[in-house]
Formats: structure tokens, sequence, C-alpha cells
């Protein structure tokens, strides 16, 4: 790879989890002999990116830095910060605390499974197109239903993808488009707009093109107990 410029990736690990219906966080659930959050932090730790911001719970600071960033090396994680109510907000915290960087990596923190090839892919598309995401074509038929369950339309599949992330900016664009989002939050709220990943803010608040980037069908979130199921199957 060629001479780069600085990439800070932002690690999500703020969420609570609820659709686990687990006492432990679902980022803290082992698999195999670590926790979830281990694999997507080595992968970072190991590969060509420079920094790493972990946004991690209230009253979670000081058991992240024992546990995961002291006790497994991660020397790259050079910032702790707390999260918000909504991953958007937590994302938000992640970004303001960062000081200088060309592009931003923002990944789940619940996706063990990515991999160097796929933020090589990412960040060959943002150098080109300033903001991507990673994503797979979907496997299944869709259908958009009515508030009755019935369906209303049913999208070409060639043209539906499942996003992943990481998804990836040109830091000062990420920055602009969540500092808007921030004072914007109320009416979208009252429009009904519900903000679910990191590309929609930035087509959303900037209007700004996010181009697709192919991901892995094993670039899993882990959000359900059975999702705890495949990924020790994939791990072995
Ligand atoms: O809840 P969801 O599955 O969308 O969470 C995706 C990622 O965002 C997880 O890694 C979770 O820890 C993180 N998150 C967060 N702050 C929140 C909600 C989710 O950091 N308020």
């Amino acid at each position: 790879m060629e001479k780069k410029e600085k990439t800070v990736a932002v690690v999500l690990a703020a969420g609570q989890g609820k659709r686990m219906h687990s006492n432990v966080q679902k980022q803290y659930l082992l698999l195999r002999d670590k926790p979830v959050i281990y694999y997507a932090l080595k992968t970072f730790q190991d590969s060509f990116i420079d920094e790493i911001i972990l946004v991690v719970g209230k009253g979670e600071m000081d058991y992240c830095r024992s546990e995961i960033v002291e006790k497994y090396g991660f020397t790259k994680v050079y910032k702790m910060v707390e999260g918000g109510k909504e991953r958007y907000h937590s994302v938000a915290n992640g970004l303001r605390a960062i000081e200088e960087a060309a592009y931003v990596f923002i990944h789940d923190g619940a996706r063990p499974f990515v991999t160097e090839e796929i933020l090589k892919r990412a960040y060959e598309a943002v150098k080109e197109d300033h903001a991507c995401v990673v994503g797979m074509p979907v496997k299944d038929t869709i259908k958009i239903v009515d508030q009755k369950q019935y369906a209303q339309s049913t999208p070409n599949r060639e043209s539906v993808w499942q996003v992943q992330t990481p998804q990836v900016f040109t830091c000062s664009l990420a920055k602009e488009a969540y500092e808007k989002l921030l004072t914007e939050e109320e009416q979208l709220r009252e429009q009904g707009i519900k903000i679910t990943d990191d590309a929609m803010v930035v087509e959303t608040l900037l209007n700004h093109p996010v181009k697709l980037v192919e991901g892995s069908y094993e670039n899993i979130k882990i959000t359900t107990p059975e999702d705890i199921v495949i990924a020790n199957a994939l791990l072995k």
C-alpha cells in the first residue's frame, strides 16, 4: 500500500444490547474465551489504521481499560470516551474526540468478523468518494410492508444491500454531518426519521453521495442470542 494519510477508527461499545436478553452486554459476551469486542479491536490494532477511539458505556471506562485495552495490549486505543443514548450520540462523542485525521472508520464493536481486506477496500473507496459503507447484496427477497403488515412493494433484489460497518468518511465530512445532526435532531424526530447508520447522516444532512463497498456475509453483528451460536461456528 502506498504511503497513507492518518486514519482513525471509532469503535462503538456503548450499546445496551436489549435484544440479547442477557445481563452481560453483547460486546462483553465471550466468543471462545475472549469478549466479542476483542475481535474487532484486534483487527484494527493489527491493521494499517493509526489510532482507535473506543466508545464505552457509562461507568464502564475502568473495566474496559483494564480488562480489554490493557489486558490484550491494544496500544492503538489512545482515547476512551463515554457513549450516549442512541448509537448516533455515541458516534458523535467519538468524532468529537478526534483532534486531527484524514479519514475516520466508524465500526460497531459488536461486529467481530471485520477483516483487514475489508478495511483496505473501504480505504480505497473513501479516497475516491469521501463517504463509503461496507455491505452486501441481500440474499432474500425484501418486501416493503404497510402498518398492517401487508406487502406494498418488492424492490429489485439486485439493488438492495444490507449495510454493515465500517462506514468510512473523510473526517471533516463526518464531523460536519454529525454536528448538523445534533442541531437538527428534534426536527428529524418530528418528521419520523430515525437515524440507524452513519451513511444516513451524511446522505440526509449533507445530501452527499455514499458509495457501497463489498464487505462479507461473515461480517455479522451480534444482536440476538442465535448470533452467538453463528459467531462460534464462524470462529471454528
Ligand atoms: O444496537 P445496535 O445493534 O445498532 O448497536 C450497534 C453498535 O453500536 C454496537 O457495537 C453497540 O455497542 C453500539 N452502540 C453504542 N451506543 C449506543 C447504541 C449502540 O455505542 N447508544
